[in-house]
């Protein structure tokens, strides 16, 4: 079967960022004719999408709806509105329609629903069920536990029976610019942080491929002459012990890459000396918040006292390091904001401007997160909002006026 495997537009200019999950299906698609087209590099033109199918005479396509929007506040770009071009240029062609995808996979029901031509919706990790589907295509039973409905089922597939992804069906030097690429370790997380998805999707504990699977995927990439990675896990340094597992592979196998990765704030000195001789140049934290009130109502592990320690140290060993907040979290307001603004002034003049990077965003509530349930129950929203259209759990009076001007400024700044 030829199966055309479609990265969903953007619907304009970003930095670019490899379709692993695409890649990841490819790799399990053995005996079938694979072509990928990443819709999202460049300017989107509905009509190559057309002549990809033609040229490449498609049996299926099947599009990975990654975002259903940017989640940014104030101005918000919505990924919907190119994906339904996307699929109107689908409504003369004969073939099947199969979407999946992290952003489908959080409204399977409304994506379906708005949009007849797709026949198949895969939510949810499709390594095991994909191919199945496609056997069924070809005469053989459907995959197990499903209806023969428009929706396939939603499996969890064990990691160390999945196969490697193929990093070929991409060209990975279209993905020339820092952690563009990713290379997976782990699914799901066994943290339940309010106001994140990862629970919801990848299952509330830590699924861990085996160690050698992912030093094989960072082969593919060195011998295809990528120079930098980064690991997309939920949290490279949780569980603690497949952390170390991993960490002392990277180290025996000396790879010539260098990488980044989430953490959070409990990494030690020693851990981030070996990371840094391990290959990583770079650190993302996440603490969200900067009070302890803020952090225990995100229900984040760590402490506010655990922050700077940790910038400190990574960077001691001369890390890069990217710092995440949230403005007009819960238990925070104008208060909180302007000392995370204080923050990042102090970090960065301190331990270096151009190597300590802090962002701060706001949240954007997603359907099936702990924070949209509480939204919903405490009366800030109605019950049938479904978060389908952007909400965001954002700061009120001169806590969201500043934080505009900030945005403002910083956008003005970046262009
Ligand atoms: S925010 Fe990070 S640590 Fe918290 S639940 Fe999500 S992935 Fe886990």
């Amino acid at each position: 079967m030829r199966v055309l495997l479609v990265q969903s537009p953007t619907g304009r200019v970003e930095v670019p960022i490899y379709p692993l999950g695409l890649a990841f299906l490819a790799g399990q698609l053995k005996g079938h004719e694979l072509r990928g087209l990443d819709m999202s590099l460049g300017r989107f033109d509905p009509a190559s999408l057309t002549r990809e199918l033609q040229d490449f005479e498609a049996d299926l396509v099947a599009i990975s709806l990654r975002n259903i929007d940017d989640s940014s506040y104030p101005l918000t770009h919505s990924y919907v509105e190119p994906f339904t071009s996307l699929v109107k240029e689908l409504e003369n062609w004969q073939g099947t329609v199969l979407v999946g995808g992290t952003g489908f996979s959080i409204y399977p029901g409304i994506v379906m629903e708005r949009h007849p031509r797709i026949d198949y919706g895969l939510p949810g990790e499709g390594e095991s069920v994909l191919p199945e589907f496609l056997a069924y295509l070809e005469g053989g039973p459907g995959p197990e536990g499903w209806d023969e409905g428009r929706l396939l089922p939603w499996r969890k597939p064990d990691l160390a029976c999945i196969g490697l992804p193929d990093y070929s069906v991409f060209d990975v030097s279209d993905y020339p610019v820092p952690d563009s690429i990713g290379v997976q370790s782990r699914r799901g997380c066994a943290y339940g942080c309010t106001y994140c998805t990862y629970g919801y999707l990848g299952g509330r504990e830590f699924r861990t491929r085996p160690v050698s699977h992912v030093i094989q995927d960072i082969r593919q990439l060195e011998i295809m002459g990528v120079k930098r990675f980064q690991f997309v896990d939920s949290l490279f340094n949780a569980p603690e012990k497949y952390f170390l597992e991993l960490l002392e592979a990277l180290e025996q196998e000396g790879t010539s890459m260098s990488w980044s990765a989430w953490l959070d704030e409990s990494v030690t000195s020693e851990q981030f000396r070996r990371m840094r001789s391990a290959g990583a140049v770079k650190v993302d934290l996440s603490p969200d918040a900067i009070t302890d009130r803020g952090l225990r109502l995100l229900r984040k592990r760590s402490r506010s006292g655990d922050l700077l320690p940790a910038v400190r140290a990574a960077r001691k060993e001369g890390l890069q390091v990217g710092i995440n907040f949230f403005n007009g979290n819960p238990g925070e307001g104008l208060a909180a904001f302007l000392r995370k603004l204080a923050f990042m002034l102090r970090v960065r003049l301190l331990l270096g401007w151009r190597d300590t990077f802090v962002n701060i965003g706001t949240i954007r509530v997603y359907a099936h997160s702990p924070l949209a349930r509480q939204m919903v129950e405490t009366g800030m929203l109605p019950v049938d909002c479904d978060f389908y259209d952007p909400v965001f759990h954002r700061g009120r009076g001169p806590s969201d006026w500043l934080y505009r001007v900030f945005q403002r400024v910083r956008r003005l700044r970046h262009e």
